[in-house]
């Protein structure tokens, strides 16, 4: 026995109720419960990852941009400088980005940006750190621009970009503490307004992903509602097709089936056959027996009709009261003889007794079976159903529980 409960994702009404729970508090958390998590990650991942993957190659672009800064500035680091840019922490941020391709788990992708927000802080405060220019280390103001970058635009989630603010400038606290000849301003004051900017992009990136995450919410809720209503109204679709009592097609289907498979044959220039079946004395049945048991024999009826139709190809029906029909598409007089036989003998295996000392024993059917290959001659369906109709009344006239097969159809 499997206990495994239903899964909401398989359950879009569940999936809608835990939405609406996350929607009616006031509160906008920076995580959901781990279903609609779940769901929000798989839809949210590609889009974050190629803004991500855009964001860092702007980031990037930026960064390297320094190298003429550092030509004109300082001259004398040129060399490190486009080592240290360009062959080391570039290609290492490149392999990331282009990994993300693979849209890892957010926690994996968060964490991948700030190895490479941190790695990118170690390499800009190393080449301040070995220029020999005072000026230079004023521009450890700038180490903010990798705090922004890395917690608004590649906008990671907000506990790495705690882990980012507090990782860049502990980096750079320690590369101003190990350069000679810095005043305490010089030493203290990039590190104080680089926390500060890092305590303000946090309160944005905490109030985007809040901002976010609300706005998926309403898009679920929206998407998850349109699904109902698509899925109410294929069941009710289902449902006008279908007759309550038996499950099989009902007349309005038949109908239908019968009109396309008529254009359709007279594309292809096949033949299709008609069963049209009623059930014998059903009246005295019912009388015998009562509504109720009538009802269960016309069940089982319909079962046994089921029973001899194959697949697609032919449609079983109930066309009303006691009488059936079998379209059978793409079949010749002489299969559809077979097939009337076997639903004969279908009756006959199936054995409901009828209580009537003067008929079979058992329930039986008449059948009348028309065929016709469909031309532009102006004949039409309501031709065949016609030659079927008539070839039941002589099933009937002739003493019931037998196939005859029309005269002329179509
Ligand atoms: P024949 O062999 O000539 O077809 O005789 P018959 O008694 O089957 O035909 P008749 O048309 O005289 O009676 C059909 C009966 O089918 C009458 C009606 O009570 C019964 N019937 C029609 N629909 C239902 C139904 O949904 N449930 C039940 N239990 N009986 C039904
Ligand atoms: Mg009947
Ligand atoms: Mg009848």
């Amino acid at each position: 026995m499997n206990d495994t409960p239903e899964q909401p994702q398989e359950n879009p009404t569940a999936l809608l109720d835990l939405v609406g729970r996350h929607l009616v508090r006031k509160s906008r958390p920076l995580s959901f419960d781990p279903v609609v998590e779940a769901v929000f990650q798989t839809d949210t991942a590609t889009e974050r990852n190629r803004q991500t993957i855009v964001a860092g190659l702007f980031a990037l672009v930026f960064f390297n941009g320094f190298i003429i800064i550092d030509a004109i500035t300082r001259p004398e680091i040129l060399g490190m400088s486009v080592l240290v840019r360009l062959c080391i922490v570039t290609p290492l941020c490149l392999a990331a980005l282009f990994w993300l391709r693979r849209a890892p788990p957010q926690w994996i992708r968060d964490s991948v940006l700030t190895c490479c927000a941190i790695l990118i802080a170690v390499g800009s405060n190393y080449l301040l750190h070995i220029a020999t220019s005072t000026e230079a280390h004023y521009s450890a103001f700038s180490f903010g621009l990798i705090v922004i970058g890395a917690n608004i635009v590649l906008h990671i989630g907000f506990n790495a970009a705690l882990a980012t603010t507090i990782g860049c400038c502990v980096v750079t606290a320690f590369f101003l503490h190990a350069t000679p000849d810095l005043n305490w301003s010089e030493r203290n004051l990039p590190v104080y307004y680089m926390a500060a900017m890092g305590v303000i992009t946090l309160v944005a990136n905490y109030r985007l992903e809040g901002n976010l995450r609300h706005a998926y919410l309403l898009m679920l809720r929206e998407r998850l509602n349109a699904q109902e209503v698509r899925r109410i109204n294929e069941q009710l679709n289902a449902y006008s097709y279908t007759d309550a009592l038996t499950g099989i097609a009902n007349r309005r289907r038949f109908e239908q089936f019968l009109q396309v498979a008529w254009t359709e044959a007279l594309v292809s220039g096949e033949t299709m056959s008609l069963l049209v079946i009623d059930v014998d004395f059903f009246k005295r049945y019912n009388d015998s027996f009562g509504h109720p048991a009538g009802d269960a024999c016309l069940q089982q009826v319909a079962r046994a009709i089921e029973g001899q139709t194959r697949g697609d190809n032919d449609l079983p029906a109930r066309l009303g009261g006691e009488e059936f029909a079998v379209l059978l598409r793409h079949t010749e007089t002489i299969q559809a003889t077979s097939a009337a036989s076997r639903i004969h003998r279908a009756m006959s295996q199936l054995g409901l007794s009828h209580g009537r000392p003067d008929g079979n024993g058992h329930v039986t059917v008449s059948i009348g079976l028309a065929s016709a290959t469909p031309r532009h001659d102006g004949s039409s369906a309501g031709e065949l159903v016609e030659a079927a109709d008539k070839a039941l009344y002589q099933a009937k006239r002739r003493g019931r529980n037998r196939t005859i097969l029309a005269d002329r159809a179509a």
